[in-house]
């Protein structure tokens, strides 16, 4: 497996492997891999010819009082999980070269942005598309995996893509789990053992929408409210918000007409993470 450092040289290796008629499939990350983020190599192994993960932990998608600093770079681990998985290439740009003094030009995918996390995150999902759009013109996948945990950002970068007339073909990966349910997340390792204890709760109450909603339920606020309820059982599990949207504008929803996306986002009481889980009922995104 290659680990290459440089933007050129990764513009120049996916240049050679296309003019060669081989397909890439490419897989952003932040790093700190798990299981969900092998999930997404296996996907794009089993649809592209060669596999290209990108570990970078992007400064701008972070809020100023946000984890950019603390975030976890085990960056050798990484390479090694990365390797066993069977990526080609382990893209590692640095900050400097993405975004060099006088850097000023960012991606803003309007409306979106602001719903669900934007809410409380404000630049974040800019500083994603920002990144995304920059990863996707260096290497020049023809396919893109991503987690449907993240669901609002594989949203907001479907609408890039389709606006921007990016040609890439966005793949959404299901969520991969802990044995107790709780949705595999970097961030889980910021978790004391008492909040890592109640964390399963919150996909808990996720399913007993799920429940709920195969017995028929279709209104909005019900399936909201039994979700709330599971969350008000944990005190270190505090609710940011829950909220049954369109799955193509997050529009919120009074009913679950067809599709819709249920998402929920929590604050740990202790260690203050921020932890998100969703489901889609009636389809797929
Ligand atoms: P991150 O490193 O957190 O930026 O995530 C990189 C990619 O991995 C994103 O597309 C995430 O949605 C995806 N991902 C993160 N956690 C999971 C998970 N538990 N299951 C599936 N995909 C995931």
């Amino acid at each position: 497996m290659n680990i290459i450092r440089s933007l050129s040289e990764m513009k120049k290796w996916s240049q050679s492997l296309r003019k060669a008629g081989r397909t890439i499939g490419f897989i952003p990350t932040m790093g700190a891999l798990h299981e969900g983020h092998l999930s997404l190599v296996a996907q794009a192994r089993s649809q592209a010819d060669a596999t290209v993960m990108s570990i970078f932990v992007n400064p701008i998608q972070f809020g100023p009082a946000e984890d950019f600093r603390r975030y976890p770079r085990p960056l050798e681990a990484d390479c090694a999980k990365a390797a066993g998985a069977g990526c080609d290439v382990v893209f590692v740009p640095q900050k400097s070269d993405m975004y060099p003094e006088r850097y000023c030009t960012f991606v803003t995918v309007e409306d979106l942005s602001g719903r669900l996390c934007g809410a409380s995150r404000p630049a974040h999902f800019r500083g994603v598309a920002t990144v995304v759009l920059k990863l996707f013109n260096i290497v020049t996948p023809d396919i893109a995996c991503f987690g449907q945990k993240d669901a609002q950002q594989v949203i907001v970068l479907r609408r890039m893509a389709e606006d921007l007339n990016v040609p890439v073909t966005i793949k959404v990966c299901p969520t991969v789990r802990e044995a107790d349910g709780l949705a595999m997340s970097s961030r889980n390792a910021y978790l004391t053992p008492a909040e890592r204890a109640a964390a399963p709760v919150i996909y808990k109450g996720l399913q007993a929408a799920r429940a709920l909603y195969d017995k028929g339920e279709r209104k909005a606020v019900r399936l909201s409210q039994i979700i709330e309820e599971h969350y008000r059982t944990a005190p270190l599990i505090k609710k940011e918000y829950i909220e049954i949207v369109d799955t193509i504008s997050l529009h919120p929803l009074a009913a679950v007409a067809s599709t819709a996306l249920v998402a929920a986002a929590c604050r740990t009481e202790e260690s203050k993470t921020r932890l998100i889980d969703t489901i889609v009922l009636g389809g797929s995104l």
